[in-house]
């Protein structure tokens, strides 16, 4: 990394989405702060095809909805360097109707997506107000948009995450600090590799699934000088499913 590289910092960048903002970003100049929580070789495998490109990274394996392991990482390397751009994009989904769901699959879908924000974005907005600039970009979803039987913790999680978008769009806007969020519908990732593409498919007017290249691609317009009047938005990439 060189002492005028802008850093940006994507959480859950081992695989699917995340890795595709990563590759993306790296590719558009950015040194890659790389979060991941258990995937090691496949958060390696991003970081050799950042460097294999041309770019950089610096690998960060911790849980963002733990608070402390987030801070023992983030806080020193924070002390030097503030990222001009955070992407919360780390996730998962436990689905399973509201009636048999356990206390467990809802506290952690709402730990990982809410908590995890709330842990990385403080620290970070932290320094950004400070330097007084900073692009934050929250990955949510269509389910936080529309009802999805099945879902509710996740739908839950990713409305509140959009909540937190548009208030803090207004909170740090003074500050030349812009938070948008990205709304994907069905993306070919792990996330959605078993679910029943017979069914999904028929509600999707463009008639596939998308891929995480057709997310990356608008996350990085955001991240990009040409996004500096746009805030407090939420952006759908969903092939028409949610309209
Ligand atoms: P994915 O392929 O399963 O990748 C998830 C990534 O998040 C992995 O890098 C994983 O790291 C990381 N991760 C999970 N929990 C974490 C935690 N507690 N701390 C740090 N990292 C964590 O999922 P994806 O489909 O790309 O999803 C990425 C984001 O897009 C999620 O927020 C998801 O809700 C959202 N989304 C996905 C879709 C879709 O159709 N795929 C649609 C709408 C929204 P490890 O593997 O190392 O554990």
């Amino acid at each position: 990394m060189n002492k005028t590289q802008k850093i940006a910092l994507v959480t859950g960048a081992s695989k699917g989405i995340g890795a595709a903002i990563a590759k993306e970003l790296a590719a558009e100049g950015f040194h890659l702060w790389l979060n991941y929580r258990s995937d090691a070789a496949a958060a390696q495998q991003v970081g050799d095809e950042i460097e294999a490109a041309g770019g950089s990274y610096t690998l960060l394996p911790f849980d963002v909805a733990d608070a402390d392991a987030t801070a023992e990482v983030l806080e020193p390397l924070l002390e030097n360097d503030v990222p001009a751009v955070l992407v919360n994009n780390a996730g998962f989904a436990r689905d399973g109707i509201l009636a048999l769901m356990s206390q467990g699959d809802w506290e952690n879908v709402l730990a990982v997506h809410l908590n995890g924000f709330f842990n990385v974005t403080r620290l970070v907005v932290a320094r950004m107000l400070k330097k007084r600039r900073g692009r934050i970009i929250n990955i949510v979803s269509t389910s936080g948009e529309t009802g999805m039987a099945g879902q509710v913790n996740y739908s839950a999680a990713k409305a509140g995450l959009i909540g937190a978008t548009r208030s803090l769009a207004a909170e740090v806007g003074r500050r030349n600090i812009l938070v948008n969020a990205v709304s994907p519908g069905f993306i070919a990732t792990d996330m959605t590799e078993d679910l029943p593409m017979d069914q999904i498919l028929p509600i999707i007017p463009l008639g596939r699934i998308g891929q995480p290249e057709e997310v990356s691609g608008l996350v990085s317009f955001l991240c990009s000088d040409r996004a500096s009047y746009i805030t407090g938005q939420v952006f759908a990439v969903n092939g028409g499913a949610h309209i």
